[in-house]
């Protein structure tokens, strides 16, 4: 059968790509088809044809799958970042926890029989919405010419008005209809990227959810002439009135403007410049007995956070990855570890509570001083980071200077270890390896390496660290065959 674009087809949707859209079958042909649950039955526009397979737009639900919820959010579709709402969060941990396991199976070519003996039950979320600690807001103007924030429609950069992703926190909300309505009596621009005109770009807001305090950074277009008489400029036109009113929302700790005159992508500006209160906040992770269903230990790590640093996005759930890295590395005290990828040395600061020393690696010499900076603020002294390639700095260190590593941990970004990392860790030959991953694909191809290299897989379990969404993390316990 030759399928052809237009037309109408009637397809059950019975497994799901990676990115969230449903495929159903015809004779063993696949259609892909966006907006659909395993459990679908649909009747579909066919929209683009290929060799081996065709995509295929949802025209009309015939039946639902019983895996169906009520999305939370109305905008879901149109927004895209949640690409899974419409499944039961049941339902998408076993999605999540299936991606795993088949790209361990495809990719990595570990035995199904195997992979059930050392894979641990996923770790879902109590509750899964309103888990993110950083929000950021591109502002627009509507039709009428008023101020609105929201998300980018589709790949376009048009917006669209909501300021309640059920993501945030609460919140969220509350501040950025102050920054509107503040907007709208002073006539403040939005801006406007194609005449590259007006102020206010984007919206920054985070939330230390266990410290309750609160940071708002406004990131702007301009910035005023200098007037050397004066003490404090003005980066606003009635700048009081925005921060009377932002400072009076509960927690709220910090209020600043990032200037970004660049005609780019990026975000956030590099100037920063306080306007109420504190540059930075304050927020604790706390470690957890992962053996003992992540009971309290009541022991954890002060990080101070500012508009530009890094920061995990789910800290809930961070507590559990990281708690349950620092028990795959079984740490008694002595062990010297390297924590590759360290960032700003989260998951180095909790592995140092149980090592004997500890070295991280990262490339952004930012992140880095953070790393140094909440070392001292928790008076952790058997910590050490280096600025750098990991795959330069790893195998220098231990060929030049002998430092070993009883215990490698690696987090590396979504392409994986670099081949000569993970060379110089089998040259190096830890007792232990812990890989923290954020893509399953690489991750099943690098442990291929470490095994075909002398590494056994002893523990797997992901952690649903983005409900809502199609991403999983991973985390795999290794030890050296002896
Ligand atoms: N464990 C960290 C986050 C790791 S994310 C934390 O919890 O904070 C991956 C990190 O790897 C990023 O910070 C990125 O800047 C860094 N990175 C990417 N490529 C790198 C390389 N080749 N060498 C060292 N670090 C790298």
């Amino acid at each position: 059968m030759v399928y052809e674009k237009n037309q109408l087809l009637t397809v059950e949707i019975t497994d799901m790509t990676t990115d969230g859209e449903g495929i159903g079958k015809i004779d063993g042909y696949p259609f892909f088809v966006k907006d659909t649950v395993i459990g679908d039955l649909a009747r579909i526009r066919v929209t683009r044809v290929k060799k081996n397979y065709a995509y295929g737009r949802l025209e009309k639900l015939l039946s639902q799958s019983p895996f169906r919820v009520e999305a939370k959010c109305p905008f879901h579709r149109q927004c895209g970042g949640c690409q899974i709402q419409a499944m039961s969060y049941e339902q998408q941990l076993q999605f999540k926890e299936s991606k795993v396991k088949n790209n361990l199976i495809r990719i990595g070519g570990f035995a199904p029989e195997f992979l059930s003996t050392v894979m641990e039950p996923i770790v879902g979320m109590e509750a899964p919405f309103h888990y993110r600690n950083k929000a950021l807001y591109p502002i627009g103007q509507d039709k009428e010419g008023n101020p609105v924030a929201g998300f980018y429609a589709g790949r376009t950069h048009s917006i669209i008005a909501n300021t309640d992703c059920s993501l945030g926190v609460p919140e969220n909300k509350e501040i950025l209809e102050i920054i509107l309505s503040y907007m709208k009596e002073n006539h403040v621009a939005a801006y406007d990227e194609t005449a590259r005109k007006g102020l206010v770009r984007h919206v920054l807001i985070r939330k230390g959810f266990q410290s309750g305090e609160i940071m708002t950074c406004l990131v702007i277009n301009m910035k005023p002439e200098k007037d050397n008489g004066k003490k404090n400029i003005d980066y606003l036109p009635n700048q009081q009135k925005l921060v009377e009113a932002l400072s009076k929302v509960k927690g709220m700790t910090s209020i600043s403007v990032s200037i970004n005159r660049e005609n780019t992508n990026v975000v956030m500006g590099k100037e920063i410049h306080t306007i109420w209160g504190k540059d930075s906040i304050k927020d604790t992770i706390y470690i957890r007995n992962a053996e003992d269903n992540f009971a309290a230990t009541g022991q954890g790590i002060t990080f101070s956070i500012s508009p530009l640093s890094f920061y995990q996005v789910n800290p809930v759930q961070t507590e559990k990855l990281y708690s349950l890295a620092l028990s795959y590395a079984g740490l008694t005290g002595k062990e010297t570890v390297w924590d590759l990828y360290c960032g700003i040395g989260t998951i180095s600061l909790f592995l140092a509570a149980k090592a004997g020393q500890v070295y991280g690696v990262e490339i952004i010499p930012q992140a880095i001083w953070d790393a140094k900076r909440n070392a001292v603020r928790n008076g952790i002294e058997n910590a050490q980071f280096f600025v750098g390639n990991t795959e330069e700095v790893f195998p220098e260190k231990y060929e030049k200077d002998g430092i070993r590593a009883d215990v490698v941990v690696v987090d590396p970004p979504r392409k994986g270890c670099d081949g000569a990392c993970l060379e110089a860790m089998l040259k190096m030959g830890p007792e232990r390896i812990v890989y923290v991953s954020c893509d399953s694909a690489t991750l099943a191809r690098d442990l291929r390496v470490l095994c075909d290299g002398g590494y056994e897989i002893k523990r797997v379990r992901a952690v649903d660290m983005f409900p809502m969404t199609v991403h999983i993390e991973t985390i795999v316990a290794l030890s050296r065959i002896k």
